[in-house]
This record gives C-alpha cells, sequence and structure tokens, in this order.
C-alpha cells in the first residue's frame, strides 16, 4: 500500500481484548488498519469455560480473516448431532423407559441442526491461538481506561487510563465487555443505559471430563448439545475440545439483589445448586453431581432494562457486548460481537479519508442496532421459555418448539453478505443525508 493511502486509513484504538475485542483487531490488521488494543488485566483474560459459534459467527470470522476460522478449527470440535435436543428435566418417570435407563428424561422437542456446522471451544484456548497471530506490539496490558476526551477541534481522540498515561488515535472502539467504561463515558453517567442490570438469574459453570459425564448421564447425552427444561431452572451441557471434556452451564433464579457490579462473578458451594434440583429428575442430579465441590458462580447482568439508545458518538463507538451485554440464554451474544466487527471492519476499509470516522461509526451503529438489540430482549424471553413461564408459551412443548425455532433461525440464517453491503452502503449515504450523533 502506498503511503497516501496509509495515510487515509484510520488508527483505531480498541478497548478490552476480549474475543471481540482479537477479533476485530486481527480484522483490521487484514484490511491494513493501524491498530492498538488497550487492556485492562496484565494478561488474556478469558475464563475456563466452553462457548459455540454458529456457521454465521464462522463466516464473519473467515471474512474478518480466514486465520480466525483456522484458530476455532485447532482448538474446537463440530457438534455432529442434527438435532438440538430439549428434554423434560423435571419431571418424575416411571415405567419401562426409567427401568431402561434410569436417566431417562422424556424428550420435550428437537430442532434440527444439520448444515448448522456449530464449533464449541474452550473459551481460552481459542483467545490464546487467536493471540498468536497478532504482532507483538498490538496489546499493550494493564491499561484500564479511566474516560476519553472527543473533542472535534482536536484532530484525535485522547484516552486517558487509570495509571495517568494518555494515548490518542482516530477513533475508539469500546470491545470493553458488559461493564463497558466506553459506554458509560459516551452516554454520559447519569443514563441509566450506561450500567447493566441484573436479571436475577445466576449461572454456575462448570467443565468436566466426558468419561465422567458418559459414565452419569450416557454417552449419548453427554457427547450431544442437551437442554433440560424445567420450572424455573434450567441445564445445559455440551461437549468441548474435541469430545474429551463435556461444559455444564446451570442456571437459577434468584430473587436478591446482586451486592457489587464490580464482582459479577464468584464461587458458590454445589450444595447451593444441588438443594435448587432436589426435586428434579434423575438425569439432571447426577449432572450436579458431577460438579466440584466449589464452582465458578456468575450473576447473569444484562442491557435490557434500559436499553442503549445507540452505539456511536461523534469518533467512539461500542461493539460485542458493550453495546449489548444479552443474558446468555441465546449462546450467541460473542457470535454477535463477531458479526459486528465483519460490519465494522467493511465499513472501515471503505472509508476514503481518516476524517470521514464519524460518519462510518454512525453507519455501522444503525446497520447492527435492531439486530442486537432484538437479542438483548429474546435471550431474556428465551429462558421464561426454557424454565415454562413464558406467557405465550407456558410448558407446552409445542409452543415452546414454536417460540425458539423462529427465534433460533433468526440467528442462524442471518445473510453476511447481505449485511457487509448495506453496511457500506449506509456508509456512503451517510454523506447525502447527515444526522449523525456529533
Ligand atoms: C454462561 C455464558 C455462556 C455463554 N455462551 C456463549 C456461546 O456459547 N456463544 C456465544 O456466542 N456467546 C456466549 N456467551 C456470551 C459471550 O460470552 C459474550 O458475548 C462475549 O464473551 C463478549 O465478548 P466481549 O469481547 O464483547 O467482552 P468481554 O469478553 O467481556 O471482554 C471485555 C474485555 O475488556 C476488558 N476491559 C473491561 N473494561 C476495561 C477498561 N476500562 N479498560 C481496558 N480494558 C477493559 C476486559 O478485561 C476484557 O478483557 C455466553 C455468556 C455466558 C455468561
Amino acid at each position: 500500500m502506498s503511503d497516501k493511502c496509509e495515510e487515509k486509513r484510520p488508527h483505531v484504538a480498541i478497548i478490552g481484548s476480549g474475543l471481540v475485542g482479537v477479533i476485530f483487531a486481527l480484522g483490521l490488521l487484514k484490511r491494513n488498519i493501524k491498530v492498538t488494543l488497550y487492556e485492562q488485566s496484565h494478561d488474556l483474560n478469558e475464563l475456563g469455560a466452553g462457548i459455540a459459534f454458529t456457521g454465521v459467527a464462522q463466516e464473519c470470522m473467515r471474512q474478518l480473516d480466514p486465520r480466525i476460522l483456522e484458530a476455532l478449527r485447532r482448538v474446537g470440535n463440530e457438534n455432529v448431532t442434527a438435532y438440538n435436543r430439549y428434554v423434560d428435566g423435571y419431571s418424575q418417570v416411571t415405567g419401562e423407559q426409567r427401568e431402561e435407563d434410569p436417566t431417562f428424561e422424556p424428550l420435550f422437542f428437537q430442532l434440527p441442526i444439520d448444515g448448522m456446522k456449530f464449533w464449541a471451544c474452550h473459551r481460552a484456548h481459542f483467545l490464546n491461538e487467536l493471540a498468536k497471530l497478532l504482532p507483538g506490539n498490538v496489546i499493550v496490558f494493564q491499561k484500564r481506561l479511566a474516560t476519553y476526551v472527543d473533542d472535534e477541534n482536536r484532530p484525535t481522540v485522547m484516552l486517558h487510563f487509570e495509571d495517568g498515561s494518555m494515548a490518542e488515535a482516530d477513533a475508539v472502539i469500546g470491545c470493553d465487555g458488559i461493564k463497558s467504561r466506553v459506554r458509560q463515558v459516551l452516554l454520559g453517567p447519569d443514563n441509566p443505559a450506561s450500567l447493566p442490570s441484573y436479571t436475577h438469574r445466576a449461572a454456575y459453570r462448570a467443565v468436566v471430563p466426558i468419561e465422567a459425564a458418559a459414565a452419569a448421564i450416557g454417552t449419548d447425552k453427554a457427547n450431544n448439545q442437551c437442554l433440560h427444561m424445567g420450572p424455573g431452572s434450567h441445564v445445559l451441557n455440551y461437549p468441548l475440545a474435541n469430545y474429551t471434556l463435556m461444559n455444564i452451564v446451570i442456571f437459577l433464579r434468584d430473587w436478591d439483589v446482586w451486592p457489587n457490579i464490580e464482582k459479577m462473578a464468584g464461587s458458590a458451594h454445589k450444595t447451593e445448586v444441588a438443594s435448587a434440583f432436589a426435586h428434579w429428575g434423575p438425569a439432571v442430579r447426577s449432572i450436579i453431581e458431577l460438579l466440584p465441590e466449589e464452582l465458578a458462580k456468575w450473576a447473569i447482568f444484562d442491557l435490557g432494562t434500559h436499553p442503549v439508545p445507540f452505539y456511536a458518538k461523534g469518533r467512539v463507538c461500542m461493539a460485542g457486548d458493550a453495546a449489548h451485554g444479552s443474558a446468555p440464554h441465546h449462546g450467541a451474544g460473542a457470535g454477535f460481537g463477531v458479526e459486528d466487527a465483519l460490519a465494522l471492519a467493511s465499513i472501515l476499509e471503505e472509508m476514503e479519508e481518516s476524517t470521514h470516522i464519524v460518519q462510518a461509526l454512525h453507519a455501522f451503529s444503525s446497520v447492527r442496532y435492531e439486530r442486537t438489540q432484538w437479542l438483548v430482549r429474546s435471550s431474556r424471553e428465551t429462558a421464561d421459555i426454557y424454565e415454562w413461564t413464558y406467557h405465550e408459551s407456558g410448558s407446552d412443548p409445542d409452543k415452546c418448539k414454536e417460540q425458539i425455532e423462529q427465534r433460533t433461525r433468526k440467528i442462524w440464517d442471518y445473510d453476511v453478505d447481505a449485511m457487509v453491503t448495506e453496511a457500506k452502503e449506509v456508509y456512503r449515504a451517510s454523506f447525502q443525508f447527515s444526522t449523525v450523533n456529533k
């Protein structure tokens, strides 16, 4: 690329090196856009838990940089089952089926996932694999953003970190997760949408060896994704790491106030979970038995109570959980963040002058807003469907299936090429109709 052309490309600062920040950075580098990632932690900061990606998210990875998808292939495994299964984990069943299989659960419904190409992996393994693709000087650790100043009279946005240091960039993208500092500054401290709220559900997570899981609930269930439904709670299991591990996520209602928004994760004792499922069916109780005595507990926060009104202002915007942090019941938050990354990278690649950054970020916000806000709302409703409290479906298997099917199809059937085309068109059109947030 010529020096002249490089001058027209912006220098982008990404706040946060979670999965979305790192994937977005790789997509920008692939497009010869200069990027610096600022991360508050001293190292890459992912959990020892599982994550699954839809075919749509994988297509976005491929278009961002094919090496991202190759990294997923190295550390993950494809879910080869033909169906996602939803079983009644609660009802006590007697008779022949239980005698044959002591952990038998009635099938509530199943959704065909042939051709959906789900891939699951261990989060930390994937993030580490991705980080190997970044040049050494791209991530700056131990830089916790305190605030930024986007003064239109200055050529760049100034970043201020908590250690007193500063940096500047042509554009700032907050990929700093559900507790985003970028969002707080962008929307202002008095805007209730600046902060996430507790959904009054907690997730308990553990990863166990697949042999132990197969011995407890049978090889078939251990090797395939299975969602155990029931009143007020639900349990999800799926295989990880080439069928060597089984990921377990247990969701429980919690009507208490979460004490500290700064600390959304903690630990819990197995008995806390076991007592909540004491009257459930034997398969769920066997899964609980597999848990270690101490396990990880996450408060589920989202941005659903006070929806974020827009994602971009001036030369700053948000992507991933920072923009649309959702409850995890669709298992699609990171995938939607990868879609964001492709939309934004495609627009920035299209930019002819780095001074057009305001229009570029505004185009990103308007293209991604509707779909991602839908995810925030639908994720909450999906938990209610799983727990038989959603008003339109209750505990009726056919109605639950109809609800889940139309929602998941909206996630799975997204046209990535159309999104990229629309993103570029909206960006170009923004020079004709200027209504951007400055
Ligand atoms: C139980 C559970 C299961 C899930 N399963 C799935 C799934 O199967 N598939 C899926 O697609 N999604 C899933 N999700 C959602 C997914 O985990 C998130 O959407 C995704 O991890 C968000 O990534 P992110 O990079 O936007 O944010 P994060 O992963 O939160 O990363 C934010 C980064 O920013 C850094 N940071 C924060 N503040 C600052 C600051 N002020 N300065 C500098 N750095 C900062 C943090 O240290 C962190 O590294 C699940 C979520 C949960 C809770």
